[in-house]
């Protein structure tokens, strides 16, 4: 079977968010209004989450991505991938993570089936770190990314939001860890979310031809084709290096036309965009015996319901997608 939406897209791509907790508070993904966090009881179990991804899968979802909240904090986590990772019919098991449990946990997650990884790094300053997220463990999380490579992980994707007057001086610092690590450093456009960043927002987003701008004046990069295997990310390399640097503006480039992804809340809605406020539940037919069958019908309508893309641009921002990353699942 396969999941093909009213605009032509195929539908192989779902993230699960397992979780709306997380041990960070970057102030850019923490809910600016509406409560802190969900009650336990409103969070799918993952029996639940494993029967959704098991009829995805059948329904045509070859790629999974586990997201948060941040997913290492749910106990569980690593038994969850190993049972996903056997799903009949998938072909990718990923993980987007900050970090902070990576040193004590790539191994186990790695033997589990992940292969490949995401890791949020807005800064290399260890006071920026903790300004920003409000914990001083910049530490762990390079100690994580080291693990990561070091079982095996690949690729390693350290994902960098760009923000102006916050990490936007660091650009070619960031980019500078690809020279001798095999990681893609990717610099993100701030998205409008209903996050404590909301009120700032136009002040704090930096276009991303600025921050390709800064990149491409160094001397000889080598810029790579605009469309790859590496998702939604345009690609450069830096002369001599063993990584990548990517950019991707979910902003000024809008890549719906290519979008082939659905996300799974960990309240059990699917989000079929991320600017959409509109949400369907799976969690009532979940928690009254749907079968397979209707799980897979809630997924044919959730692409039927897709929409062609989201129309914001920087300053035309105000329809926000309802929730903060942390309660979506970035
Ligand atoms: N806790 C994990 C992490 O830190 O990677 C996974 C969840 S987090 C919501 C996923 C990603 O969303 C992070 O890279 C974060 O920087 C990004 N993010 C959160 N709010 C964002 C925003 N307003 N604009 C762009 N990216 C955002």
């Amino acid at each position: 079977m396969e999941l093909v939406d009213s605009y032509g897209r195929k539908i192989d791509y779902l993230r699960i968010s397992i979780t709306d907790h997380c041990n960070l508070k970057c102030y850019y993904c923490t809910p600016f209004s509406g409560r802190d966090h969900l009650e336990r009881a409103e969070i799918l179990t993952y029996e639940e989450m494993l029967k959704v991804a098991r009829a995805a899968a059948a329904a045509g979802i070859t790629k999974l991505r586990i997201t948060g909240g941040e997913p290492l904090v749910r106990k569980g986590v690593v038994e969850f991938c190993r049972m996903l990772s056997e799903l009949d019919g998938l072909k990718s098991l990923a993980l987007t993570t900050n970090g902070i449990y990576l040193a004590e946990m790539a191994e186990p997650l790695f033997k589990a089936g992940v292969r490949r990884i995401n890791i949020s790094l807005d800064t290399l300053s260890p006071e920026r770190f903790e300004k920003i997220t409000g914990y001083n463990w910049l530490p762990r999380v390079l100690t994580g990314i080291e693990h990561a490579e070091h079982v095996g992980m690949d690729p390693i994707k350290i994902n960098t939001v760009v923000m102006r007057g916050i990490n936007d001086d660091e650009i070619e610092d960031l980019a500078a860890l690809t020279l001798s690590k095999p990681y893609h450093v990717r610099f993100i456009e701030l998205m409008p979310t209903n996050s404590t960043a909301y009120g700032d927002y136009e002040s704090l987003f930096v276009p991303v031809e600025e921050f390709m701008k800064r990149i491409h004046q160094i001397d000889r990069v080598q810029i790579e084709p605009a469309t790859d295997s590496y998702g939604p990310a345009r690609l450069c390399k830096l002369p001599g290096a063993i990584g990548k640097v990517g950019f991707i503006a979910p902003i000024s480039w809008h890549f719906c036309g290519s979008c082939n992804r659905l996300r799974l809340t960990a309240d059990g809605k699917i989000k079929t965009c991320l600017f959409s406020q509109e949400e369907i539940d799976i969690k009532a037919a979940l928690r009254s015996g749907a079968t397979q069958g209707d799980i897979i019908d809630i997924f044919s309508q959730a692409v039927a319901a897709k929409p062609s893309g989201h129309h914001l641009n920087a300053k035309n921002h105000k329809n926000t997608c309802g929730r903060a990353m942390r309660a979506i699942g970035g």
